[in-house]
């Protein structure tokens, strides 16, 4: 599998493309910068190409300036792919997850890797790195760099991305840190000399003064909870975001606030979109979100993350979440972290 990377990345490669998932997190777009370093200092032509934009508190990262977004530049982004012989898909287990961008990779002609931990991938790629103990898929693809040549170009700008995507997917080491291996990658970034506090603060002090009035209007005004099911929901509808100016990312870590009720274990946050409502779930212990997710609401991710998106009114999701309850009483009752 690692040599197959290496393999890949070898002497015919020029030109490689890095693809997040669409409305990329931290994770994806971590992913994707660290190894674009890791190639450019390599000497190879590389660019990233994301679906959509991404939250801002993630601009500050290295070659933030230089990422091309296909909604917004879909002839640039298609000449970059038509430039490239290889394509390296990060972070998503399936092309649906490009969007509309889905169509420019299946019909690009050159080789694809897939590098994720989401399970269960579909096999669109030449290459297909996916295993589900990784926290995140910077982990994996730090991981994957260390016995082969391009680890020697690993340095302090690919490993903050690298670390900014750990510390996204796992919350601040708050969820997904079961796997030792985590902990022994984030001693190999601390020993390239990443500022930890920095990072962090960049992440997650760098909201508005709206976002912040936001969150406290839902918590107040928008989180609905079931104790008999040991579960909680929140919404956000398109008037709450236009009167908090609501922005990409202002919605970020607000379902996992209701986990820290007392008793709560499966969270949903529902935010209503012009054409659907985008879903996500996060759940604690062995109760696992991607399957309502999946079953209700068009989407997927991991046990205890996950999302979908709901093609129908805000009023109807919330409906369908309060339906779907007494089928999951009894795993939610019983589940244990
Ligand atoms: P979030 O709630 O942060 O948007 O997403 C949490 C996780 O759920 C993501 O890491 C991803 O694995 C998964 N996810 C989110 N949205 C979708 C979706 O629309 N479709 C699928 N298949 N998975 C999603
Ligand atoms: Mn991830």
């Amino acid at each position: 599998m690692i040599n197959g990377f290496e393999q890949l990345i070898g002497e015919s490669t020029k030109s490689v493309v890095l693809i997040p998932h669409t409305n990329p997190d931290g994770d994806a777009m971590g992913s994707v910068l660290g190894l674009w370093r890791v190639l450019k200092n390599a000497g190879l032509k590389a660019k990233v190409v994301s679906p959509t934009k991404y939250p801002e508190f993630y601009h500050w990262m290295d070659g933030h300036e230089e990422v091309i977004i296909f909604s917004h530049h879909p002839k640039q982004s298609a000449r970059a792919l038509s430039e490239a012989d290889l394509v390296i898909c990060m972070d998503f287990n399936q092309l649906s997850r490009l969007g509309d961008m889905r169509s420019l990779v299946e019909e690009f002609q050159g080789k694809k890797i897939l590098v994720d931990h989401h399970p269960y991938p579909s096999d669109f790629a030449d290459l297909t790195i996916s295993d589900t103990t990784f926290s995140s898929t910077a982990e994996l693809i730090f991981s994957v760099l260390q016995p082969t040549r391009l680890a020697q170009f690993i340095d302090r700008e690919a490993a903050t991305s690298f670390f900014t995507g750990i510390m996204t997917d796992t919350g601040s080491f708050d969820f997904n840190v079961s796997n030792p291996n985590t902990f022994e990658v984030v001693a190999q970034l601390t020993r390239m000399g990443i500022n930890q506090l920095d990072i962090h603060s960049k992440v997650y002090d760098n909201y508005s003064a709206d976002r912040m009035r936001l969150m406290g209007f839902c918590l107040s005004n928008r989180m609905v909870v079931y104790p008999e099911y040991r579960a909680a929901c929140m919404y956000i509808s398109l008037e709450d975001q236009k009167n908090f100016n609501f922005k990409t990312g202002d919605n970020e870590g607000f379902v996992n606030m209701p986990l820290s009720i007392k008793g709560i274990i499966f969270s949903a946050l529902f935010t209503e979109k012009e054409k659907y409502v985008k879903a996500s779930f996060r759940s604690k212990g062995d109760f696992a979100v991607n399957e309502v997710s999946e079953k209700y609401f068009n989407g997927g991710g991991h046990r205890n993350a996950a999302g979908g998106e709901y093609y129908a009114s805000l009023t109807e999701a919330l409906a369908q979440f309060e339906r779907l309850l007494p089928e999951f009483e009894e795993r939610l009752k019983n589940s244990t972290l």
